[in-house]
């Protein structure tokens, strides 16, 4: 079994030291559980949970996965549409931050936890 790069256990949310046990119990699609994180890696029993409301730092990666999301559809649409009324601005920024929710929840924890993984994780040397 090959071993997976810190993107590709990003990008499949995946344990930070292993790579390959899961972060969620629940799938990405999934609107139930959306704030869950397990506390160990079911695969190496990594702690997930470093400390109490350890993931709150995440809000402000959500915070900008939000705004990044709120600019491109406002471009994607004035470029689409022409300086469409304001109401199909607020009416698509709404609905497509609705539909990204789990996803940019998810990832922003993702990207946290990995962030931080340097320092929480630090492995042995001899
Ligand atoms: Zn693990």
């Amino acid at each position: 079994m090959s071993e997976k790069s810190k993107l590709q256990g990003m990008l499949s949310a995946k344990c930070p030291v292993c790579k390959t046990g899961d972060m969620f119990p629940v799938s990405v699609v999934s609107y139930r559980k959306l704030t869950d994180v397990n506390p160990v890696c079911s695969h190496c029993e990594a702690n997930l949970m470093p400390e109490p409301d350890f993931y709150y730092g995440a809000m402000y990666i959500s915070y900008a996965f939000s705004v990044a999301l709120f600019v491109a559809v406002g471009v994607a649409l004035y470029v689409i549409h022409g300086d469409p009324e304001t109401w199909m601005y607020l009416t698509a920024v709404v609905v497509s931050n609705i539909l990204l929710l789990p996803l940019m929840l998810r990832y922003s924890k993702v990207l946290y936890l990995y962030a931080w993984s340097g320092s929480l994780y630090k492995k042995k040397r001899r």
